[in-house]
């Protein structure tokens, strides 16, 4: 489904991500967590091409994501992302939020964009909530928005950028199980995340970064209970 080979990518001349090769598989769960600074961003945000890379290849879906705008706009479609910020549109409903990309992007109707739109945004149990705008909702409620607005564009794959670290604690849950829930239908799922516990029930293998690099990877069960790397078992050490 996605497959990254031999990336390196620069910030001027910050080396950010160094030789990253991974390859996830349809309906594979991807926790990926290291320290501040360690290129997790620069990661996810390479996939869907909101960042450039200058050596190796991504693929998503088999096709080379290159400089082709075309290209950017397909896999774009393809692939949902759910930030820290939440990054709604403040000026628009819920249902507003919801309905853009789909109606500009895939060509949907307006009929079509809001029948979605409410189906998934009663999955994501704020329907109710559907004409009211972003400031009036609490931070859980808009990552839920958020989560919906990815899935109104029927994507393949869904990256996630430390989705709860800006939320409160007690709406960190509420988040979650909308993750957990969306893992249990099968959804192709690269998380960057600090939640070790979603990432021992929900991941397949959870990826270790350090200095723009993957430094360790593992099944959670291995990862947590037998890190090989002396950097792993700091961060561990750290964060648990
Ligand atoms: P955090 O846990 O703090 O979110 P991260 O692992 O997501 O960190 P990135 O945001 O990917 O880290 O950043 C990796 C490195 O690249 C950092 O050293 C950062 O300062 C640098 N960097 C990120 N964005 C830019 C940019 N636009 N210009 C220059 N350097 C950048
Ligand atoms: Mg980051």
């Amino acid at each position: 489904m996605i497959v990254m080979s031999h990336v390196e990518k620069w910030y001027g001349d910050f080396q950010a991500l160094t030789d990253i090769n991974l390859a996830v598989r349809k309906g594979e769960k991807i926790v990926l967590c290291g320290p501040s600074g360690s290129g997790k961003s620069t990661l996810i945000r390479c996939i869907n091409r909101l960042e450039d890379y200058q050596k190796g290849e991504i693929r998503v879906g088999g096709t080379r994501l290159g400089d082709d705008a075309r290209t950017i706009d397909a896999v774009r479609r393809e692939v949902g992302m759910v930030f820290q910020h939440f990054n709604l549109f403040p000026h628009m409903s819920v249902l507003r939020n919801c309905m853009l990309a789909p109606m500009r992007s895939l060509g949907a109707s307006r009929a079509e964009a809001e029948a979605t739109a409410r189906a998934l945004l009663e999955r994501v149990r704020i329907h109710e909530q559907a004409e009211k705008y972003p400031a009036q909702l609490s931070g859980g409620q808009q990552q839920r928005v958020a989560i919906a607005r990815a899935l109104c564009m029927k994507p393949k794959v869904m990256l996630f950028d430390e989705p709860t670290s800006a939320l409160d604690p007690e709406m960190v849950k509420e988040v979650l199980d909308t993750m957990i829930g969306l893992a249990e239908e099968g959804m192709t799922m690269i998380c960057v995340t600090h939640e070790m516990g979603f990432a021992r029930q929900v991941a397949d293998r959870v990826i270790f970064m350090a200095g723009g690099a993957i430094v360790e990877e593992a099944p959670p069960q291995d990862f947590f209970s037998n890190p090989r790397h002396e950097r792993t078992r700091k961060f561990l050490g750290e964060i648990l």
